[in-house]
């Protein structure tokens, strides 16, 4: 088959069918009749125009196709076509790695800890990937930017937040944006986008503003995070994305979720908790964090953390640095937690997202073994189980 193609396409089942798309299409590629409003794939240049202006959000849907569905099919769908599947495909997989390849090499080197293809919770949202991209980024005005962790901590994490102004820019927790640093690399290139986890919940850092929030660790002599970290209120940040489909909170009520993290693993986690509270404040004993760091004051959102009721957000904090005490790394926390751990393991509705630095894999991965082997369960069956299931999750970098 030919290369494949990108599609943009507007989902009639969300759709509210107010024509404002259609007015504000630049090259006239988005037409209507009493049942739809669709898209012309010979005609769209992904000039972006229409994607601010709607207010639903059933504007923000591509597909990629070998042709493109023809306005004439579209016009009567009641409901978009799934994705189709090239994975069997060698020469569309080739042109699907050609789309947004750098970004998609990122995520998937970073999800590739657990083991096989990530697959999303079944009761996740669906989310809206590739916005915006470096031909076309957006931009944001920093609306804070402030210190984390203790002014005497060896590490310089920061929460930054970034308002998105009048721009649809939909992000479901777990999701990541790019940031492209200002200024070019050694080859006279511009700087390619750097991918950070979207710490704040879908409906914006503060209830429904347009705004979300990052978590950002300066990096030594790093472009980008050294970047972010001097941002000033009012700066303006170039911002692609979102991005990732698969590391998604689940929306089951009834899922129970472990979250095991190191450092800026946390961001992610911020935005699962901070939704479960904004959604489902009265689920309980639903949602377990193990997170990792030298000392309390390297360890951001400690405060907000510990503060949160017990019954809500169970907290295991493992610290590698505090003086005159052993040192204590998340591993050794599930192993001390073995007995609740082992009951989770053994319930079909647990999800286990893993997030941060890619050492601390092999250290997590050998404790939910041994917890597993202890009531009879072979970690590496579960797990691969999980994982299809969309249960399992790692992000690490
Ligand atoms: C899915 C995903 C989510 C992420 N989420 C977050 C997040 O929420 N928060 C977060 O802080 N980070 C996150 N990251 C990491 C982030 O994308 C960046 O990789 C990180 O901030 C470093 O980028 P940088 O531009 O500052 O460093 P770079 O300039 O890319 O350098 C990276 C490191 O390499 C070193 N280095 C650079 N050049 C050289 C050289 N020539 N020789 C030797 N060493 C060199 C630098 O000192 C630096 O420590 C995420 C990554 C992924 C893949």
């Amino acid at each position: 088959m030919s290369a494949p193609l990108k599609q943009h396409l507007i989902d009639p089942e969300i759709c509210i069918r107010c024509y404002s798309c259609e007015a504000a299409c630049t090259v006239q590629a988005i037409s209507h009749n009493d049942d739809n409003v669709v898209v012309d794939g010979t005609k769209c240049e992904f000039c972006m125009a229409c994607i601010p202006v709607c207010p639903t959000g059933s504007i923000d849907e591509w597909r990629v196709v070998e042709n493109y569905y023809p306005v004439e099919d579209q016009l009567i769908w009641l409901e978009l076509p799934q994705q189709q599947d090239f994975s069997n495909d060698d020469e569309a997989a080739v042109g699907l790695d050609a789309i947004d390849d750098s970004i998609q090499a990122l995520l998937d080197k970073a999800h590739e800890g657990a083991g096989g293809k990530a697959i999303a919770p079944q009761s996740a949202s669906k989310p809206s990937i590739n916005l915006f991209n470096l031909g076309n980024p957006l931009t944001a005005i920093v609306q804070g930017n402030f210190r984390l962790t203790d002014k005497d901590s060896n590490g310089d994490v920061r929460h930054i937040i970034l308002d998105l102004g009048q721009t649809h820019f939909p992000v479901l927790e777990g999701q990541s944006i790019g940031i492209i640093p200002p200024g070019l690399d050694e080859n006279g290139k511009p700087f390619l986008p750097r991918l950070y986890s979207v710490s704040s919940p879908r409906d914006g850092e503060r209830p429904n503003y347009n705004n979300l929030s990052l978590t950002v660790k300066r990096e030594p002599d790093g472009v980008c995070s050294n970047y972010l970290c001097d941002l000033e209120k009012d700066d303006e940040v170039k911002i692609t994305g979102p991005f990732g489909s698969t590391f998604l909170l689940p929306n089951d009520p009834a899922a129970h979720v472990m979250m095991i993290c190191t450092g800026t693993g946390s961001a992610p986690f911020r935005g699962f908790t901070m939704r479960r509270q904004r959604e489902m404040p009265n689920v309980k004993n639903s949602l377990s964090l193990y997170f990792g760091a030298r000392r309390p004051q390297d360890l951001p959102y400690f405060g907000p953390l510990n503060k949160m009721p017990k019954d809500f957000l169970k907290t295991e904090f493992a610290f590698s640095r505090l003086d005159g005490q052993t040192k204590e790394y998340v591993q050794d926390k599930i192993r001390t937690q073995k007995a609740s751990i082992s009951k989770l393991l053994q319930q079909p509705n647990t999800h286990i997202f893993i997030c941060g630095l890619k050492e601390m894999e092999n250290g997590v991965d050998e404790a939910l073994s041994d917890v597993a082997r202890e009531i009879g369960i072979d970690w590496a069956i579960l797990r691969d189980e999980m994982r299809q299931d969309g249960r399992f999750h790692i992000e690490t970098y």
